[in-house]
């Protein structure tokens, strides 16, 4: 029914476990497409270029907003993310539900550009367990680890403006919940103007 993709917004605290949440998600359904981000942190051990992060510098990636190529863009712990514009709009314009995985102020710049934009807020299910799982990582500094902690803060400020929380306690009921949103959101009606429209005509004309 749907013809076009849905843009689907996922945030969460780092650490909440957004980033295995949606390999998942992209594993198991073919309709799932990924944007991936540009930034200009530094890359970490085992990730790649162009598959996990564009990683680009601080020049490049403000000649990238000059020249109007993201959708949107934020500074988070001291580094730009932005979600580069050509990809997202090639795969809506393919039907795909595309995945933007990406920090709150982004994620509300988003909305307000694109306000069918499906939102969910991944946590888990105490701050307790949030502060072992990043500690848990082995990747980051304590200094880094309380710059993510802060960072949550602000980030739970932000929560009530997201449609759906996902609780992410047990893996592979998370990835089926979070499905299951997607899946529905789709067959919204007010996400589905053209076909409904399309109906309206096609029973005028029968009834004429
Ligand atoms: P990390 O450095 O841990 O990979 O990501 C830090 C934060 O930046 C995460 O919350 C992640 O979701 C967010 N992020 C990744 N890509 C983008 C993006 O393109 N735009 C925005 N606004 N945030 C992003």
């Amino acid at each position: 029914m749907q013809g076009k993709g849905i843009l689907v917004v996922i945030s969460g605290f780092s650490g909440a476990g957004k980033g295995t949440l949606v390999k998942r998600l992209l594993c198991d359904c073919d309709d799932y497409a990924l944007s991936v981000s540009m930034t200009t942190r530094g890359m970490r051990e085992g990730e790649v270029d162009g598959r996990d992060y564009f990683f680009v510098t601080k020049d490049a990636f403000e000649d990238a907003i000059k020249n109007d190529m993201l959708v949107e863009h934020a500074s988070y712990c001291g580094n730009y993310y932005g979600t580069p514009k050509a990809y997202v709009d090639k795969m809506l314009s393919e039907g795909k539900c595309v995945i933007l995985e990406i920090e709150v102020q982004g994620a509300m710049q988003i909305k307000e550009k694109f306000p069918d934009t499906l939102l969910l807020f991944v946590t888990p299910p105490s701050i307790k367990i949030l502060e072992n799982r990043l500690r848990g990582r082995g990747t980051e500094t304590e200094e880094v680890i309380a710059k993510r902690l802060r960072q949550a803060m602000d980030e739970a400020k932000l929560m009530e403006k997201y449609e759906y929380l996902i609780i992410n306690d047990d893996l592979d009921e998370c990835v089926k919940q979070t499905d299951e949103i997607i899946h529905a959101a789709l067959f919204e009606a007010s996400r589905n103007a053209d076909f409904i429209s399309d109906m309206k005509q096609q029973l005028a004309e029968i009834n004429k």
